[in-house]
């Protein structure tokens, strides 16, 4: 599965409940990656990780349960402009994965050893191991995407992505023969620009892809003209795309057999397989644990 963060977090745990958890392969945005305090942060490898292990914030999305936020109000007595949210639990993640990044142990190797302590029983892979990130140029000038959606709310308007570090970097260890021995590579529902998107960025992982051999799905995170949460609708205006299913067949004619889209975007299906995808239309909202285990069975039996 490619992920992104909260959209696939929902969907992965779904999929877990539908096949046994170590059937499954996650490949991970890293391009929302960044240095905090410090501290080096993967948000997306984050989530999914504290999803598989049953111990994600499930209202919030990201974080852990129940966690508090005591270093963050002490870091904003110091004067910190502390715009980032960290929990006191998940602080410990963060600090692991700081120390032994400096120990010169790879962030899959890392990621492998965190989500073995969590209890994840599948693998989680981050879709690289070098240095990718993506950037929004916006017209208050170029940022994170992190400081582009949680610092100033999604509210600078949105020129153009860049996925920094792209063309140098490589798959990481695992990747590239997870997705060539795979029954069912699935582009889980996430932003195609700014999730899916860095991944495919890595040259030999959309090369992998474009090979035929494993069934390949798509879930569409798009209803009508709309993203069901997050920036990806105002991402793609600001690229100056169609903020619709249709897009996403565009953007992955060349690496997907299949895209599911939601039941009120049955009138899309024709334009859809007019791109040579196979249209799928089912309940792709996913509003709890059952809605969730049913759209992972769509995705492997479509
Ligand atoms: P971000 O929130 O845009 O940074 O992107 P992520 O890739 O981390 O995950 C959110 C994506 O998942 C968004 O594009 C959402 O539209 C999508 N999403 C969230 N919940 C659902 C859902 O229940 N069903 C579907 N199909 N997509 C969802």
């Amino acid at each position: 599965v490619l992920s992104g963060g909260t959209g696939s977090a929902k969907f992965l745990r779904g999929l877990c409940k539908a096949v046994p958890p170590e059937e499954v392969t996650v490949i991970v945005n890293v391009g929302d990656n960044t240095t905090m305090f410090g501290l080096y942060i993967c948000p997306d490898v984050d989530t999914i990780t504290y999803a598989l292990s049953g111990i994600l914030d499930e209202e919030r999305g990201w974080g852990i349960r129940s966690d508090s936020f005591n270093f963050l109000s002490s870091l904003r007595t110091l004067g910190l402009s502390a715009w980032f949210n960290l929990g006191d639990k998940d602080l410990a993640t963060h600090v692991y994965r700081t120390m032994k990044l400096k120990e010169n142990v790879a962030l899959s190797q890392i990621t492998h050893d965190i989500a073995g302590r969590l209890g994840v029983r599948s693998r989680i892979l981050p879709a690289t191991d070098d240095f990718l990130e993506t950037r929004v140029l916006t017209d208050q000038g170029e940022m994170h995407l992190q400081e582009f959606w949680v610092r100033w709310r999604g509210a600078p308007a949105v020129k153009g992505i860049v996925y920094l570090g792209a063309d140098r970097a490589k798959p990481a260890a695992g990747v590239e023969d997870a997705l060539a021995s795979a029954d069912t590579v699935i582009l889980a529902p996430a932003n195609p620009i700014t999730s899916i998107g860095p991944i495919l960025a890595v040259k030999r992982i959309r090369e992998t892809l474009q090979k035929r051999g494993p069934r390949r799905v798509a879930v569409s995170p798009l209803i009508g003209r709309n993203a069901v949460s997050g920036p990806a609708g105002k991402i793609m205006s600001g690229l100056g795309l169609e903020v619709s299913p249709v897009t996403l067949a565009k953007l992955y004619c060349d690496i997907v057999d299949t895209l599911i889209i939601h039941t009120s975007d049955e009138n899309l299906k024709s334009d859809i397989e007019k791109l040579g995808i196979r249209c799928v239309v089912a309940n792709i909202l996913m509003r709890d644990s059952n809605e969730e285990k049913r759209l992972a069975n769509h995705a492997i039996t479509a």
